[in-house]
């Protein structure tokens, strides 16, 4: 059984995606190759929307974490899909922008926001700002008042739950160098000086509590100590959020191992919680917003790679080198990111063959994948790393001068690059 309902073998041995077959493919493209999946994003986008429109109240919408993979079709297919975006930097809303994005449904994330960049999203009309800071408030506010506009914020607050054991601990994120924590007390500090500024209008509450989350239980407890902290707001300075952003952080399949996420029953979960919750406080029903970011292109993304050397150290290991490595999908070197192999030219015989799969960077630390079982390839068979659609294209690097691999998707049975491969001639362009 595959991972992934887009993934299976055909009548030449040869693993396919989305029906394509790979190995055909890496013969078109070359290889390394990045493989997207249109329908899959589409569906993923679709069935948090249809999700979130069931089960929340009018105004709720997903917004896709466009850090997991920011090139200009992908803003397209989101704009198409009707969804919001969020975005990091200048260069994720010039992209956007560029795509024909509409930024009155993106928002602008992170923890240093420069001037420039706070100058420029407000000059291009972004929706809205997730403001990190009080020093952050100033600035904006001083931007917008010389632009003559009225920023909408939501504020980034620390609610204080740790996702990765799926416990609340009172003090557990409180010194994370996101939002405003609630536990010291200076996220109501925040509020109430958000309140303040003449050129900003606070719609709201963002928190986000992690990520590789398979159940509802981490953003139920954040619906149930977000609304807790609402209400104190309310009940002290008498302003009530309009929306409250539970951010991302849905869990993906990358090995057989890990569940597959129920979208539709985690949201209906959160629903319930949040309906009870602001019933017992007596708190209006704010729209809600989520982020999903891996899950919307993680298992819709694959990477192939063409096999150079073979190495075997009696006695010790096997390497299977490829023409590709960190500089391509840095996550592994990062921080032990599991993945699914498959030698994609072999796909039907037996994975027996124990191996480190690595890529061709002059680092030891440049692995894609240790001690995996592939079916045994030589020089020139195709490996196909499985569930690559997210912090692969968007983390990649031209380390050791490497060119980055393009981007292909794949729409029913037409395949087109969307993201050339990068030349030689793209490595020294700003080489003065
Ligand atoms: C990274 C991030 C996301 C997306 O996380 P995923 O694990 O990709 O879903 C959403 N919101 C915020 C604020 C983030 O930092």
């Amino acid at each position: 059984m595959q991972i992934c309902n887009n993934i299976g073998t055909n009548k030449n041995g040869h693993l396919t995606f989305a029906g394509f077959d790979t190995v055909a493919l890496a013969k078109k493209y070359g290889t390394p190759l990045y493989l997207m999946d249109e329908s899959k994003i589409r569906e993923k986008m679709r069935a948090y929307k249809s999700a979130m429109k069931a089960y929340f109240p009018d105004g709720s919408m997903p917004l896709y974490a466009s850090k997991a993979a920011s090139f200009k079709h992908i803003y397209k297919i989101a704009s198409e899909e009707k969804i919001g975006i969020d975005v990091v930097s200048v260069g994720e809303i010039f992209t956007a922008l560029k795509s024909g994005y509409d930024l009155a449904t993106a928002y602008f994330h992170g923890n240093n926001k420069t001037d420039e960049e706070i100058e420029f999203a407000i000059r291009h009309n972004v929706g809205h700002f997730v403001i990190d800071s009080i020093g952050e408030l100033e600035a904006v506010d001083r931007e917008a008042e010389k632009q003559g506009k009225i920023q909408r914020v939501l504020l980034r607050i620390t609610p204080g739950i740790d996702a990765h054991t799926n416990k609340k601990i009172a003090t557990g994120n409180v010194d994370s160098k996101f939002g405003v924590a609630i536990a010291t007390g200076q996220a109501e500090e925040f509020a109430a000086d958000a309140l303040k500024y003449k050129n900003i209008e606070i719609s709201g509450y963002h928190c986000h509590v992690g990520s590789q989350v398979f159940d509802a239980e981490p953003f139920v407890d954040a619906v149930d100590i977000m609304m807790d902290f609402a209400h104190r707001v309310k009940e002290k300075y008498g302003y009530e959020p309009e929306i409250l952003n539970l951010g991302g952080g849905f869990g993906v399949r990358y090995v057989a191992s890990q569940p597959e996420l129920d979208i539709k029953n985690s949201i209906k979960d959160v629903a319930k919680v949040l309906y009870r919750k602001c019933s017992e406080l007596g708190m209006n029903i704010p729209k809600i917003l989520m982020e999903p970011g891996r899950s919307i292109v993680a298992d819709a993304g694959m990477t192939l790679y063409t096999v150079g050397s073979v190495k075997e150290i009696t006695n010790f290991k096997n390497y299977v080198a490829i023409d590709g490595g960190m500089t391509d999908n840095p996550r592994y070197t990062l921080y032990d990111a599991e993945y699914t192999v498959i030698t994609a030219s072999k796909a039907t015989l037996e994975p027996k063959y124990r191996c480190s799969v690595v890529g061709k960077c002059c680092e030891s630390g440049d692995i894609i994948q240790e001690n995996v079982h592939i079916a045994k390839p030589e020089r020139g068979d195709i490996i196909a790393v499985l569930t690559t659609g997210a912090y692969n294209y968007s983390m990649a690097s031209n380390y050791n001068r490497i060119a980055k691999p393009p981007i292909v998707m794949l729409r029913g049975s037409e395949d087109y690059v969307a993201v050339k491969r990068e030349t030689l001639d793209d490595l020294i362009r700003n080489d003065i």
